[in-house]
């Protein structure tokens, strides 16, 4: 076990916890980095990336954390394989202890733990993901021009994805369990208003099919009734749109979170309820969710805490 000070401790390794590290670095922080249980975060889990500025030719989910990575160890960031199990918010410098068995003593928080996306919970989307499954429209919506998609949800999401994608593909079903959208009524109204997104109320789930990569779902409606009715819908991509959770379970209840879950930060800034912690990128964010905005979040993190600790001097 090793005690260990910093003056930074950033939490999570997407495109937020990096930018922050690039900044904290370049400022003489010399941060210390914990990169969570999926290093590099939920870009990792996507194929092409082509609208992150910079990249003319694209680049993958990977290559581009890899990128993000080299370029904060290049200015000196330290960063460690594991995750923050716990943390001590009553003082400072605050207390976190590490899966390796570390104690930090930071001087002050980035938490850039990012939000994770809900699946359905079927063995077949784990088969087909990057194979037809994504959780991402922005992502993966633009390879599935001309074709035929399935988006899952009735939210605000659901729609903005059912909407994005019909400007690409050629037919969208939006698959919503109950029989209303939850999503907001101008959403709505957008959503049924457009010719080609089909809403399927009443819709459940219940398996994927595809030889090599995915062909369809496997849909029953009115699940549980009597007027049972099983079919199964040819599609070339499956999207899930039913919520991200945010990964705040390690510092809640001290961190206060919104009806939602996410991060509550003050004004403009990433600063949150406790001073000297601040947090980036979609644990902060329910409404952008993008690699480009986590970074500028990332980017104002850090700068938040060069300027909070030449205060705290
Ligand atoms: P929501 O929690 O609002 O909606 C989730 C949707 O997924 C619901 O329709 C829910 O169905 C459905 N769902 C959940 N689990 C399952 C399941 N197992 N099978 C099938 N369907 C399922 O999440 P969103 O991500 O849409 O929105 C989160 C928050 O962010 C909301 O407050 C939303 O308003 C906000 N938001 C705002 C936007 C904007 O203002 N532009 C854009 C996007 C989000 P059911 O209704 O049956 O529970």
């Amino acid at each position: 076990m090793d005690e260990i000070k910093t003056k930074c401790l950033i939490i999570g390794s997407g495109p937020a916890g990096f930018t922050a590290a690039i900044y904290a670095s370049r400022a003489n922080l010399s941060p210390l980095m914990y990169e969570g249980h999926q290093p590099g975060g939920q870009l990792t889990t996507t194929t092409e990336v082509e609208n992150f500025p910079g990249y003319p030719d694209g680049t993958t989910g990977p290559e581009l954390m890899e990128d993000f990575r080299n370029q904060a160890v290049k200015f000196g960031a330290e960063i460690k394989d594991g995750l923050v199990t716990e943390v001590d918010f009553s003082k400072r410098p605050f207390v976190a202890k590490t899966s390796d068995g570390n104690i930090v003593y930071a001087d002050t928080i980035i938490i850039s733990t990012g939000a994770t996306a809900r699946y359905l919970g079927l063995d077949d989307e784990k088969k087909y993901m990057g194979l037809g499954v994504s959780a991402c429209a922005t992502c993966d919506g633009f390879f599935y021009r001309g074709k035929r998609v399935a988006v899952v949800g009735g939210g605000d999401t659901a729609c903005e994805e059912a909407l994005y994608l019909s400007n690409i593909a050629a037919d969208v079903f939006l698959i919503v369990r109950k029989d209303y959208l939850r999503a907001s009524k101008v959403m709505q109204r957008r959503v049924l208003d457009k010719a080609n997104i089909n809403v399927l109320f009443n819709t459940n789930t219940v398996g994927l099919y595809g030889d090599d990569a995915l062909e369809g779902a496997h849909l029953v409606e009115g699940l549980g009734t009597d007027n049972e009715q099983r079919f199964d819908l040819p599609v070339d991509g499956f999207f899930l749109a039913i919520g991200h959770t945010p990964n705040t379970a390690v510092f809640t209840p001290a961190i206060e979170v919104d009806e939602a879950g996410y991060i509550k930060t003050q004004g403009d800034t990433t600063a949150t309820n406790i001073p000297g912690v601040f947090a980036a990128g979609d644990v902060a964010d329910p409404r952008y969710r993008q690699a480009i905005t986590a970074a500028g979040m990332g980017c104002k993190a850090a700068l938040d805490v060069e300027r909070f600790l030449a205060e705290s001097e």
